[in-house]
């Protein structure tokens, strides 16, 4: 299994690693997350620079496991390097020096085949590319036509090759993960992966399945509440199916929903959902509080975290069961700010 070439505390494959302490027990269950190399600070760019992305590097970084994978380096064409771009046709591009126009296509494809076999085994919950990259970027890349005329509609080839094999794995690039709500998102459907893959591990089995269900019924609504309707029916007719294609099906449906968008509205409807389970418990005042606070929310005036924390300290002074199962409360660590924006 092989990791980066160029990090050493990357290099150890993950059974090799000694468990001595409790921050090494942290380590290893913290996501794993692909990311393209030269994000971390690692001079691989074909200048011999770096793109580190601070956010990444001090603050995401802080809460996952890297898995650095860089294709140009990875594929032997060397640091420094001359640049390559994207030629031909957008939907399957080739990959050329700028200036000798020697054709690398066929070199990276065969390495991207080995490299995806292997991180088969690195269990990564997510991958963030590189924006703009002929070979790593995941979006309107450049592709040049036969007039030497650039289109930004390509994809990279690495990036390709990477979202085909692993479909279900959510994948971002660091330029759009500037975007607060693609942010939230992108680490929203990390993390609940990873709980996925712990829950399911390490046997898949129908209860482990109707236990995830129900904890993350409120998270998933906020994103689609006709999928989220649609995963408690696989999971309710699970009996009598082989449970590998029910949970391939739940977790199709669980990546799909988690990808919508969690709007104000969505987000307000859950509060308000919420809100139900404290029928004759709150004291009028303390209602009219919470009513008021999903309101301001609702109209902009205050940032999500404010109704939830709100909730939350409910769920504690009531002890109430339901809502202290549901990961909606906390569906990503407090210290990555996602749900201070209003
Ligand atoms: S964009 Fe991709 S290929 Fe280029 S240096 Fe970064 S990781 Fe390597």
């Amino acid at each position: 299994m092989r990791r980066s070439t160029l990090d050493p505390r990357l290099k150890t494959p993950r059974e090799e690693r000694p468990m001595a302490s409790k921050r090494r027990q942290d380590d290893e269950n913290r996501p794993r997350v692909g990311v393209s190399t030269c994000l971390l600070g690692e001079n691989v760019r074909y200048n011999g620079g770096h793109a580190r992305d601070r956010f990444l590097t001090d603050t995401f970084g802080r809460f996952v496991e890297w898995v650095p994978v860089c294709p140009e380096v990875e594929t032997g064409l060397g640091v420094p390097r001359e640049p390559v771009h994207l030629i031909g046709d957008p939907e399957d591009p080739s990959l050329v020096f700028v200036n000798s126009g020697g054709d690398v296509t066929a070199r990276m494809k065969r390495w991207a085949k080995k490299r995806l076999k292997e991180l088969e085994g690195e269990d990564l919950v997510g991958f963030i590319f590189k924006s703009r990259s002929p070979s790593s970027g995941m979006q309107r890349i450049k592709v040049f036509d036969e007039k030497g005329m650039p289109h930004k509609v390509g994809v990279g080839i690495w990036a390709r090759a990477f979202m085909d094999h692993f479909p279900l794995i959510p994948a971002e690039d660091e330029g759009r993960l500037n975007d607060p709500v693609l942010r939230e998102n992108f680490i929203e459907r990390v993390f609940c992966l990873q709980r996925y893959r712990e829950a399911m591990r390490p046997r898949r089995s129908r209860g482990a399945l109707v236990g995830f269900h129900a904890g993350h019924k409120l998270q998933i609504m906020a994103h689609s509440p006709s999928i989220a309707k649609e995963m408690g029916r696989v999971v309710a007719h699970a009996k009598g199916r082989s449970i590998a294609d029910v949970s391939a099906e739940y977790e199709e449906l669980l990546m799909k929903a988690l990808k919508m968008k969690a709007t104000t509205g969505k987000n307000a409807n859950v509060l308000q959902h919420a809100l139900g389970y404290f029928k004759g418990v709150l004291t009028p005042d303390e209602k009219k509080e919470m009513l008021q606070v999903i309101e301001d929310y609702r109209t902009g005036l205050l940032p999500l975290v404010v109704p939830v924390t709100l909730v939350s300290h409910y769920v504690r002074k009531y002890d109430e069961p339901y809502l202290a199962l549901q990961t909606y409360l906390a569906p990503h660590p407090t210290e990555l700010k996602l749900r201070n924006h209003a």
